[in-house]
């Protein structure tokens, strides 16, 4: 008997970290902790050839300063075969925006991640960036 198992990579990254710690309570060791993670999953993953989804932060995916851009380990994740999905643009807390503000958060992150990897139509998963605690 096999069985499929759907894993989900919530992938904050640096300015996903500074929005949901609200906002005062980060540092960039975990920001650097949570990108060797990345690059460690990617290596487990390819030894056990399983394919992931990655939500990402569109933010990372912009050119820009790292750790807050990384748009070179997202173009990495994609080129492994791994889904590249939106996790906002900036993980905005959804229930404190208004709809306008949700839409242009979607729209910039997914152009964002699909700029980045090179290809259109690419991006069409979304994690949201706001959990009931
Ligand atoms: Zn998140």
């Amino acid at each position: 008997m096999s069985a499929k198992l759907m894993i989900v990579w919530d992938y904050d990254t640096a300015l996903g970290q500074i929005n949901s710690t609200m906002p005062y309570n980060f540092s960039y060791k975990q920001i650097y902790e949570e990108i060797e993670n990345v690059d460690y999953i990617l290596e487990e993953a390819a030894r056990l050839n399983m394919k992931m989804t990655f939500a990402c932060v569109g933010f990372v995916a912009e050119e820009g300063v790292f750790p807050f851009n990384n748009p070179e380990q997202i173009r990495k994740i994609y080129s492994l075969g791994h889904e590249i999905a939106s996790h906002s643009w900036k993980h905005e807390w959804f229930p404190y925006i208004n709809e306008k503000q949700i839409e242009k958060s979607l729209e910039r992150s997914k152009f964002a991640l699909e700029k980045c990897v090179g290809v259109k139509s690419s991006v069409n998963g979304f994690v949201p960036p706001t959990a009931d605690r």
